[in-house]
């Protein structure tokens, strides 16, 4: 395992691997690792002879009254656990490496970054888009890992992939939960043990959608109440939005037909917590 923090280094070093004939895989993540990644860091270890994972809180994805000052920073926890995975390198470049200068130029995606976190994070999926971009350059990956998990960030790195015709597969991992179903994230670490227990109603209120989606309800208001109504249950947790919504646009549809997303967002004190599950619905 290397550590490397500068562009220079990683473009010198992927040079000579791909070089060499090796394919490079790539996993972006912002660190304070934990199982959800580790699982993309092992698809990638398995679909191709180099991974290299990426470690950068990146501040243009923040709105100024975000976590970025808190945002959890390990960085000998995160090469301890990217060289379990089996992960070659690590680039963990300083913010000035990546932004040297006021940036002037950015990647913004219409369409699928509009509704969901666009309406409640209304610059995030731009700076997730830009950051992507740059380090996709960086690194010049064959294939690149992101999780389900973020769901609509899926979304939105598929759709600019194609747009730019980007030389890079984009792979989606499903997402990895705790036993009780609540979806790993750094962000979990924030929540005290009262928040914690209630959390669970995310990944519940998500069941209780998909059930009634496939046992035939095909109205979204109804299976949308369903959910508001089990994640009301919790008194800790304020709702930011639950949504039913074809999974390819990310709009919610007059009825509920093929591929479906159930997609939600409760703030516990200071965790903003997201989560997803998919649905078919009869035609
Ligand atoms: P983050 O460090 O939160 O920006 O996440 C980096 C990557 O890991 C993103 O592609 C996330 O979707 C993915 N990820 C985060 N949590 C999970 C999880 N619980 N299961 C699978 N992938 C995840």
């Amino acid at each position: 395992m290397k550590v490397l923090t500068t562009i220079a280094d990683v473009r010198t070093t992927l040079h000579a691997e791909r070089a060499a004939g090796r394919s490079v895989g790539f996993v972006p993540t912002m660190g304070a690792l934990h199982d959800g990644h580790k699982s993309l860091l092992l698809a990638s270890v398995a679909d191709n002879d180099v991974t290299i994972a990426s470690v950068f809180v990146n501040p243009l994805q923040f709105a100024p009254d975000e976590d970025l000052a808190a945002y959890p920073r390990d960085l000998d926890a995160d090469v301890a656990l990217a060289t379990s995975a089996g992960a070659d390198y690590v680039f963990a470049p300083s913010v000035d490496e990546m932004y040297p200068e006021p940036i002037e130029t950015t990647v913004s995606v219409s369409g699928v970054s509009e509704p969901l976190d666009g309406q409640s994070r209304p610059t995030h999926f731009a700076g997730v888009a830009t950051v992507v971009t740059k380090l996709f350059s960086i690194i010049g990956p064959c294939s690149a890992y992101f999780g389900e998990k973020d769901f609509q960030q899926l979304a939105v790195i598929r759709k600019m992939s194609l747009d730019l015709s980007l030389d890079v597969s984009v792979v989606g991992c499903v997402t990895h939960r705790e036993p009780d179903g609540l979806a790993m994230s750094s962000r979990n670490r924030y929540l005290t043990d009262e928040e914690r227990s209630e959390s669970v109603v995310l990944s519940q209120a998500l069941d209780m959608a998909v059930e009634a989606i496939e046992a035939g309800q095909t109205d979204p208001a109804v299976v949308r109440r369903l959910m508001v109504d089990h994640l009301a249950t919790s008194t800790l947790g304020t709702l930011d939005y639950a949504e039913v919504v074809d999974a390819r646009t990310l709009r919610t549809p007059e009825r509920l037909r093929g591929e479906i997303r159930c997609l939600v967002a409760l703030q516990f004190g200071k965790a903003r917590l997201i989560d997803n599950k998919g649905a078919t619905a009869a035609n």
